[in-house]
């Protein structure tokens, strides 16, 4: 699989997106676009990028908002604002509510390419371990840790099934879906059920939970 890098670009000026858009993309990063903060709220839960370049004045949902939510939510995407509030307070406020760069309008291209990558490289470096509510899955070792200290070792197929979870946490995922994703060599959903099983039995009972009649959210580690 081609390792796409993918940009969440929030952002209500319809030219400013647009242009950010074809400046990504033509960088090679794959890039989803929201004009609104419900909108931006709704990917960033939903879904998987490396990155978000996000503005603040935006219409439904103010973009620092935006951000504290999906902070909240366990997302952990690495946000740069770009904003036309560019004083010094205001990038101070943007830093201390999630953000781990803010760059001001009007912005230089070569900058703010420059800062992207730089985001990118310190995500590579962090995102092999992932946080979960009571504990820690570092996917380089296959290891949960816990915060009761205990560590347990998964198996491929369960790292990788509790990655595909832990990485989108308010996700809810279709039997159907995570065959396609994770278990895309089985001919039968039985399989997701046997690993939601081992999971089960190897981190407790409430780390996978079923959703009746959906199927399975990450749950919390005990
Ligand atoms: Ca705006």
């Amino acid at each position: 699989m081609v390792d796409e890098r993918s940009v969440l670009v929030v952002e209500d000026d319809a030219a400013l997106a647009s242009m950010l858009r074809d400046l990504l993309e033509g960088e090679g990063y794959t890039v989803v676009t929201a004009s609104d903060g419900q909108r931006a709220l709704h990917e960033g839960l939903t879904g998987d990028f490396d990155v978000m370049v996000m503005d603040r004045g935006l219409p439904a949902i103010e973009g620092l908002d935006v951000l504290e939510r999906l902070r909240h939510k366990g997302i952990t995407t690495p946000a740069l604002i770009l904003s036309a509030l560019s004083n010094p307070a205001d990038r101070v406020e943007g830093l201390d509510r999630g953000a781990e760069d803010y760059l001001g309008k009007p912005f230089d291209i070569d900058e703010l390419l420059a800062r992207i990558r730089s985001l990118l490289r310190r995500h590579a470096e962090t995102s092999a371990s992932i946080r979960i509510p009571g504990g820690t899955l570092d996917v380089s070792t296959r290891t949960v840790t816990l915060d009761a200290a205990a560590r347990v070792v998964l198996s491929e197929r369960e790292c990788e099934f509790l990655e595909h979870l832990a990485r989108r946490p308010q996700q809810v995922f279709t039997r159907a879906g995570l065959l396609d994703a994770v278990f895309y060599d089985a001919d039968d959903g039985g399989v997701v059920d046997t690993y939601v099983h081992y999971l089960r039995k190897k981190l407790g009972k409430s780390c996978v939970l079923t959703v009746r009649g959906l199927g399975y959210v990450l749950g919390p580690l005990t």
